[in-house]
């Protein structure tokens, strides 16, 4: 369904994104993946989108807390694979800490990264999406732009932020052809919850399976991690035909956590 369409994924050499890139490319879409990590690794993985759509795929290591660097992403990825007519915005970072310790310089990174990134990335792509008269933009939200938990004040705030920007360009990109939504993940099985495990583990003096089941899993019904394919499956759908009514929406995948 994407074939000759070029998809830009943000945080895509990890965890959910790469899920989605992965997802993208096999509908036949060109990727261009983008994150940090091990450069090998990457380009490694840029071989394997490739080889899914016609030889072509694009890597890059654009710091998304940088504003000029986000301008150059969009550049390179109209470059070299054409301008996208599917954009994820999918990086994100995360910090715990109790407001008044909230280091400044986190809060800021958190801003830029999760809620800034996603307004540079679609300012610079929905004009040719729009003079396409075809495109879907699709961020990765979280349950947390819809409910809270405490010492996540940052991830709160800028996930609530994607969750209201996506409502408004919705509306102005309606009539466009062009959708704008969010998908918004329970806890996932990705790195970034897998790591957090050995530390809580420490911090509360509990096993692997009671940091699992009676921490991470504590608001979510299902009692399961949600799976990164499943979030890829969600995001591709988005992108049929069949998905063009679906616009402004905050599409929730969080085993009933906000529910409750
Ligand atoms: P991850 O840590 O596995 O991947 C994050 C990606 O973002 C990586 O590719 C990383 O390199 C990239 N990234 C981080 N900072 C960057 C920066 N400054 N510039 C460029 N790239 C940067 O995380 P994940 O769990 O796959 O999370 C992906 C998205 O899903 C995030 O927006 C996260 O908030 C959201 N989310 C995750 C969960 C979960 O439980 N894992 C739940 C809800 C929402």
């Amino acid at each position: 369904i994407l074939k000759d369409k070029v998809a830009l994924v943000t945080g895509s050499t990890s965890g959910i994104g790469l899920a989605i890139a992965r997802s993208l490319a096999a509908e036949g879409a060109r990727v261009m993946l983008h994150g940090f990590g091990d450069r090998d690794a990457n380009l490694a993985l840029k071989e394997e989108l490739a080889a899914l759509s016609q030889d072509c795929a694009g890597f890059s290591d654009a710091d998304l807390s940088n504003p000029e660097a986000i301008d150059e992403l969009v550049a390179q990825c109209t470059n070299e694979l054409g301008s996208p007519s599917v954009l994820v915005n999918n990086a994100g970072v995360q910090h715990v800490a109790p407001v008044d310790d909230f280091p400044p310089e986190k809060w800021d990174m958190i801003m830029a990264v999760n809620l800034s990134a996603v307004f540079h990335t679609t300012r610079l792509c929905l004009p040719s999406m729009r003079q396409r008269g075809w495109g879907r933009i699709i961020n990765t939200a979280s349950a947390h732009s819809l409910v809270a938990s405490p010492n996540k004040s940052a991830y709160v705030a800028a996930k609530h932020g994607v969750a209201g920007f996506t409502k408004s360009v919705a509306l102005e990109a309606a009539k466009d052809g062009v959708t704008v939504n969010c998908i918004s993940p329970g806890y996932v099985w990705t790195p970034l919850v897998e790591n957090q495990i050995p530390d809580t583990m420490k911090a509360r003096g509990l096993t692997r399976e009671q940091v699992m089941n009676d921490v991470l899993l504590a608001a979510q019904p299902t009692k399961r991690f949600v799976e990164p394919v499943e979030v890829a499956s969600l995001a591709l759908y988005l992108c049929r035909p069949e998905a063009g009514s679906i616009t402004g929406a905050n599409l929730s995948m969080d085993g009933g956590w906000t529910a409750q």
